[in-house]
């Protein structure tokens, strides 16, 4: 497909194209266009001027309604959304037409929802009492749209991601001026173009395309128009941006990278901890933020644990690939590492062979590893891939100890029948997200992020909108 920008209302492709690849079988599949800086700086004033015209002046109840036209909108559209998805990501129809469309329509409705939950742009809080000893006081607090905001996406679950930020940013009030990530610009193409059909005033939603370094990425975040940044991306991203953002002091959301621990007790169902552990490692290839890579089992189960979710790994079919020939290479130069580390390959660790047009694509094999130490590179690095490291161990202190043993701090699984057990370790899992005996079971309510280098901030429900938002204090004396 062409991608093109949206700004102020209007389609247009000025920059300079690049090519946009099929990682299935590496083909050319489409172009999208590099948006030069003056390109960035229209789409932040096309923001300005949307706030200051009819977006700033609509109630939350026309923003929800807003928001369901474009919900519905990409529900006329579903095949058209799951086709592009899946013709950008190389991830199955399947995964496309159950989650990431789906979610996409789900994220729109959550926050028009959540807006008649809220008083029109406020909570109050009347205090009409002490006020600092200078006499009584009323203190209301309202809430008002951030303004301009940028929003910067991964490509790995690209309009799943996208829309997660956009819908609350919008039903907050904001205007909006998203950069889906270059590797996948598809979707957010067709999130304009049903923006546009649901008639969002001209520049409430605003999409620039391009890469991200000393390109459309950095001249946005660094833009002294935009009043906030939410990011999803990796760590070392959010970390630019941070230094870029320091500049204007401009507030910033993120959602970073993970190493993500599963702990798997002896009393947990082993078959649907092993079940549970193959889906968390290898959905989508490993390229979840969310994805398991470090398993810890305790001793009695360790090798049934290992033998099992290696023979899943071996008998994996139809997965996709990784995202690009680069980041294939990443993939393997971590397995290439592993085994330089002295692990033991216990499934995968190589390239698979189909004898079909994948062959030319950017496939790994899924791949379990034991036998490394918890300071090999291997274990403490996101790889973002099909890929865990199982190791075994002896008590809760001792799971507990190597699962914090991380730089990041995203999302953990606990796998126990031990009630009193789940409740007491879960809270002491350092991650912003823990799940007992599931994994990636999702309520948009509830908080979403990370803690140590996987994150700044919660979004979802009320977190997002907080967010997307700032509160403002009316002191009257009285
Ligand atoms: P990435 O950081 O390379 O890119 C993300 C986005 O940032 C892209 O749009 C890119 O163009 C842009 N970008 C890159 N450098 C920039 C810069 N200097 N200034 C401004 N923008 C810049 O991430 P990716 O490879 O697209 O995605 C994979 C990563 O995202 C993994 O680390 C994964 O864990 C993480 N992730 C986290 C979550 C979460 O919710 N915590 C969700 C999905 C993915």
């Amino acid at each position: 497909m062409k991608a093109e920008h949206y700004v102020g209302g209007a389609f247009r492709s000025d920059g300079e194209e690049f090519a946009l690849v099929d990682p299935v079988d590496g083909s050319e599949c489409g172009t999208a266009p590099e948006a030069t800086r003056e390109v960035v700086d229209e789409a932040v004033r096309a923001g300005r001027a949307a706030l200051e015209g009819a977006w700033g002046a609509a109630t939350a109840e026309e923003r929800a309604a807003a928001l369901r036209r474009i919900a519905d909108g990409i529900e006329a559209r579903f095949e058209e959304f799951v086709d592009a998805e899946t013709a950008d990501t190389g991830k199955s129809r399947e995964l496309a037409a159950t989650v990431d469309v789906p979610r996409a329509i789900g994220n729109f409705r959550a926050y028009a929802d959540l807006l008649y939950g809220r008083p029109e742009r406020a909570y109050t809080t009347a205090v009409p009492g002490w006020s600092g000893g200078t006499g009584q006081a009323l203190n209301y607090t309202v809430r008002r749209p951030l303004g301009v905001v940028a929003i910067i996406s991964p490509w790995n679950l690209p309009l799943l991601l996208l829309t997660w930020k956009v819908a609350p940013a919008l039903a907050a009030g904001n205007a909006v001026v998203a950069k889906p990530s270059e590797e996948t610009p598809s979707t957010a193409t067709l999130l304009a173009s049903v923006v546009h059909e649901a008639g969002l005033p001209a520049g409430a939603f605003n999409l620039v395309h391009g890469h991200g370094a000393g390109a459309a990425g950095e001249f946005l975040t660094g833009h002294p128009g935009v009043d906030a940044i939410a990011f999803t991306g990796e760590s070392a991203t959010g970390a630019a941006i941070m230094r870029t953002a320091a500049d204007h002091v401009t507030p910033l959301s993120f959602e970073l990278g993970g190493k993500n621990p599963a702990i798997v007790f002896a009393d947990a169902d082993l078959d649907a901890a092993v079940a549970g552990t193959a889906r968390s490692s290898f959905t989508h290839s490993g390229q979840i933020c969310l994805c398991t890579e470090r398993v810890y089992v305790e001793r009695p189960v360790f090798d049934a644990f290992v033998a099992a979710l290696g023979e899943r790994a071996r008998t994996l079919t139809g997965y996709g690939p990784m995202i690009s020939a680069a980041h294939r290479d990443k993939v393997l130069s971590y397995y290439r590492l592993a085994r330089d580390e002295g692990a033991t390959v216990v499934a995968g660790g190589g390239v698979p062979v189909f004898g079909d047009r994948r062959d030319t694509g950017f496939h790994v094999e899924p791949t379990v590893l034991t036998g490394l130490p918890a300071t090999a590179r291997t274990v403490r690095e996101e790889i973002f891939g099909p890929v865990c490291h199982v190791a075994p161990f002896d008590s809760e202190e001792e799971a507990l100890r190597l699962a914090n043993d991380s730089p990041y701090g995203l999302a953990a699984t606990v796998w126990t029948r031990d009630l009193s057990r789940a409740h007491r370790v879960a809270p002491r899992v350092e991650t912003g997200i823990v799940w007992v005996n599931c994994w990636n079971l999702r309520d948009l309510r509830t908080p979403f992020g990370g803690v140590k280098a996987s994150g700044i901030g919660r979004e979802g429900g009320e977190y997002s909108l907080d967010f997307f938002s700032e509160p403002v204090n009316v002191c009257i004396r009285i």
